[in-house]
């Protein structure tokens, strides 16, 4: 074996102890169920994390990165997309529907369950503008930066309403954008997001695409004026590129897909939309009707944006879940970890390659990590056959046209009561007696404007694993 290689391999197998010795167990021996999961992550094996540091009880404010955010900036979030929604519907004709409103159907699909309860979808594939979740979070943060530049530069007034907002596409709020950059790392729905926001808006837009991002997304992108710079390397890595060059430019502001609050509280904003289309349903949350929602997590930011909303609006009642690749389960090893130490999918022998493009990621967002600690109930990761014949049995039992990453979520009502470790967390939660009047809300994340032959071929790849 080539030297370097060997001393790479021994590096990472002392990153590996320290990654282990940091889980928070009582004199840094592993329990039994920890060295069982430890083992099955180690061989890219699906498994189920849940958290013993999840609260019921909350705080109005939670602690992140130094700061705290509370309901307060959830419901900003939201206000803030309100103020901008008739400029929306004028710059993105396929929003004039909804009078500018970015938010996805809640849809039935009883056909999709086998076990107890009701399955529901969340359909955040239909998200208009950017196909997916991050229509959401990255919309809201180019929105906020233009809002910041508007009012200093006295283009609106504080006391602003969402018709004094269509100001921003006026001649001279277009010139003020357009000397500023909107830049951003990602494996490809993100740079959509951002990349398709910020040149609606009149910003030059600078998107720095990972290994991983699909050459559709690229030319979709370019198509409308968006500077792609591609990298060889993951995710980490164009993040990396993106934050240094942007560093360089104080007319620049780099999305931080790994630390922005902005991006979080984008997200949250979906739990508000969400309580009603639950109310509208007749789905109640209660100690008799538990919510299980089911989260694709990438580096973690839209799921534990969207958990810190839930938790917030609908109370200890509702359990949120992470769904990662077994090759990428970074969200599930920092949460093991805990704070201080900053674990990475590659220190444990796994490769962070899955064809769920949108969840590549090697190393989790820390402030996501931090703010999930008392709220999120736990992670558990799917092999990529999976994420194909779920696809597929969507598209037969619903007709709803979902990417890979976006079908992470549905093996979470069978992982929690068909596994070792679930059943019994299932009946020392108190929630064992109530499955049968449960709720499971799958949130599928991304998919509307992926190419027909693209999606045909993740149907072929299903059925012929089914
Ligand atoms: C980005 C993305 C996610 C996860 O979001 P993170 O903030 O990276 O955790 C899930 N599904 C899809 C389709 C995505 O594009």
């Amino acid at each position: 074996m080539n030297r370097h290689l060997a001393l790479i391999q021994q590096a990472s197998k002392a990153i590996n102890l320290k990654a282990i010795m940091a889980m928070p167990s009582e004199n840094h021996t592993l329990s039994a169920t920890d060295a069982a999961l430890a083992t099955l992550l180690r061989r890219a094996e699906p498994c189920l994390w849940l958290n013993p540091r999840r609260q019921a009880v909350l705080p109005r404010a939670q602690p992140v990165a130094g700061s705290s955010i509370g309901l307060d900036d959830t419901r900003a979030a939201a206000a803030r997309f309100a103020r901008f929604a008739p400029l929306l519907a004028r710059l993105f004709p396929e929003l004039q529907a909804t009078a500018g409103v970015i938010e996805s159907p809640l849809l039935p699909a009883s056909g999709l369950h086998v076990g107890q309860g009701r399955l529901w979808l969340k359909a955040d594939h239909l998200l208009p503008v950017a196909g997916s979740i991050k229509a959401r979070g990255g919309m809201h943060e180019v929105l906020e930066f233009a809002e910041r530049l508007a009012l200093r530069h006295g283009l609106i007034g504080a006391q602003a309403g969402p018709d004094d907002y269509l100001a921003l596409a006026s001649p001279a709020a277009r010139a003020l954008f357009a000397r500023h950059t909107v830049a951003v790392g990602s494996t490809g729905n993100l740079g959509l997001s951002i990349g398709v926001a910020a040149s609606a808006l009149g910003f030059s837009a600078v998107v720095h695409m990972s290994l991983e991002a699909k050459e559709w997304k690229k030319e979709r992108l370019r198509q409308r004026g968006v500077q792609v710079v591609e990298h060889a390397g993951d995710y980490e890595a164009a993040v990396a590129a993106g934050r240094a060059q942007a560093a360089q430019d104080p007319f620049s502001h780099f999305v931080d897909d790994e630390r922005s609050l902005s991006l979080l509280l984008g997200y949250s904003a979906a739990a508000l939309h969400l309580q009603g289309q639950l109310r509208d349903a007749g789905i109640a949350v209660d100690a008799e009707h538990p919510l299980f929602v089911y989260l694709p997590c990438g580096v973690g930011g839209a799921p534990a944006g969207i958990t810190f909303g839930l938790r917030q609006v609908l109370g200890p009642h509702v359990h949120c879940f992470f769904a990662e690749p077994v090759q990428s389960p970074c969200f599930m090893l920092q949460m093991m970890a805990g704070q201080g130490a900053h674990p990475s999918v590659y220190d444990w022998g796994l490769s962070n390659q899955t064809e769920a493009d949108g969840l590549a990621v090697p190393r989790a967002s820390l402030p996501a990590a931090e703010l999930m600690e008392s709220l999120l109930s736990g992670c558990f990761t799917v092999h990529d056959d999976t994420l194909f014949r779920q696809l597929v049995q969507v598209l037969d039992a619903t007709g709803e046209r979902i990417e890979p990453s976006a079908a992470a979520g549905f093996g979470g009502p069978a992982m929690l009561t068909g596994s070792d470790s679930g059943r019994p967390w299932l009946a020392e939660q108190g929630l064992q007696q109530h499955l049968a009047r449960a709720t499971h809300l799958v949130w599928t994340t991304g998919g509307l404007f992926v190419p027909p032959d693209e999606y045909e071929r993740f149907v072929q790849r299903g059925r012929a694993l089914s």
